[in-house]
């Protein structure tokens, strides 16, 4: 498989459907990664630590420069095509898909830079992303459209500032609170190796993986079930997370270790005290996920990923019934571990499989899903790729 994965199947038909719609050829090519969060879930707004890799499914956009001061941009996941001046571009004006792409583009005059002087653009995206399964095809727009302007506009700005533009996109433009971790990721990964990324530092380190050396594949078990993180379920945690840390008297849950479980317990009312455990908890099972995968390999960490799926779906309380049938077939097949991943309600798990056992699964999966009467899932192994850049 070529260093950028499927980006490469769906560059030359990106570049042809620019030219569909905008009517010449583009001016270069950009893509992202999606990512897969191998463990750190609603730890990141939190400011404690995850640890996400980049996968071999993209984002891809092809750019035209323009000689006046407007933003066009077109989706494959799109009828419509979206228009406005450089001059008009607001949070407020910005609304449906389009906000993530534009919303970059509103983000980086944000960070300093001058879109009064800059001229406009076309953009045409498509994706091999799946949309809404928790494998952030929002961070792989933002991440692909960021790295794109940052170049044609010649702003200078480095991977970690991209990465706080998307986000900053994400939560003025589109409207949902989420956190750093999906930008990082789809920003800084490479391949083989997973991003363990400080969520209040913002420094990062590399970890090797090493899935393939030690005979194990990662699966993807998207549910079909999907979620939406601009309303309910995620902004609600987030504000149990926010309230908990202030009546534990920190600036964030990040600051609290298992030593404090007693305290939170006396302190907390029984639903944010679960909550707060949960955060507490997943930071400590990603500092022991990097210390195992450092000093064992991959092997050594299937149980911090049933137990991570464990405290999700029981303190947390974000799994759906088709996550946790997911987990659970997994777990009885073969696995080593699973967990569901992404920010809940829906979307996707993963499992990490011996290689030759992959296949059983798959059966296994579908037959349980049947039985249950849960829409088929989709599977497909996913790879830690590298990050967003230029084709
Ligand atoms: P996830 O990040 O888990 O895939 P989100 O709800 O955070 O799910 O982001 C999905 C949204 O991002 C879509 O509903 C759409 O608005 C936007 N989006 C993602 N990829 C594309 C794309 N290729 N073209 C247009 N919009 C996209
Ligand atoms: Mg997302």
């Amino acid at each position: 498989m070529p260093a950028n994965g499927n980006s490469l199947d769906i560059r030359d038909e990106v570049a042809q459907g620019f030219e569909d719609i905008f009517g010449s050829p583009p001016a270069g090519i950009w893509s992202a990664p999606g990512r897969v969060n191998l463990i750190g879930e609603h730890t990141d707004y939190n400011q404690g630590f995850v640890l996400p890799f980049a996968i071999n499914r993209r984002t891809v956009v092809a750019l035209g420069p323009r000689d006046d001061g407007i933003l066009r941009v077109a989706s494959a996941f799109a009828d419509e095509v979206a228009e406005i001046s450089l001059a008009d571009l607001t949070p407020d004006r910005l609304q449906d898909w389009s906000a993530y792409p534009l919303g970059v583009a509103w983000a980086l005059g944000q960070f300093g830079a001058d879109l009064a002087a800059v001229p406009g653009v076309d953009l045409y995206i498509e994706s091999t992303v799946p949309v809404g399964a928790g494998l952030s095809s929002s961070a792989a727009i933002e991440s692909a459209v960021a790295v794109a302007l940052n170049d044609v506009w010649r702003l200078g700005l480095d991977r970690p500032t991209l990465a706080r533009v998307g986000q900053l996109a994400e939560n003025k433009a589109v409207g949902a609170p989420t956190g750093i971790m999906d930008q990082s990721a789809s920003l800084l990964g490479t391949p083989d190796h997973a991003v363990f990324l400080d969520c209040r530092s913002l420094q990062s380190e590399l970890v090797e993986l090493g899935f393939t050396r030690a005979g194990l594949e990662l699966l993807v078990i998207d549910t079909d079930v999907s979620h939406d993180h601009a309303t309910g379920g995620y902004a609600e945690r987030r504000a149990s997370c926010e309230m908990g840390a202030m009546l534990m008297g920190v600036p964030a849950l990040r600051d609290l270790g298992i030593v404090d479980l007693p305290r939170a317990r006396e302190v907390l009312d029984h639903e944010t005290y679960r909550r707060v455990r949960h955060v507490i908890t997943e930071n400590q099972r990603v500092l022991d996920t990097v210390r195992l995968l450092r000093s064992e390999g991959p092997l050594a960490i299937g149980e911090l990923l049933d137990t991570s799926h464990v405290s999700l779906r029981d303190d947390f309380e974000i799994s759906v019934p088709e996550l946790d049938l997911a987990v659970e077939t997994a777990q009885a097949n073969g696995a080593i571990g699973a967990r569901m991943t992404g920010g809940g309600f829906g979307g996707a798990a993963i499992a990490l499989v011996p290689t030759d056992g992959i296949s059983r699964l798959q059966v296994a999966l579908d037959g349980a899903f049947a039985e249950h009467g849960f829409s088929q899932p989709t599977t497909f192994t996913v790879v830690a790729s590298g990050g967003a850049g230029r084709n």
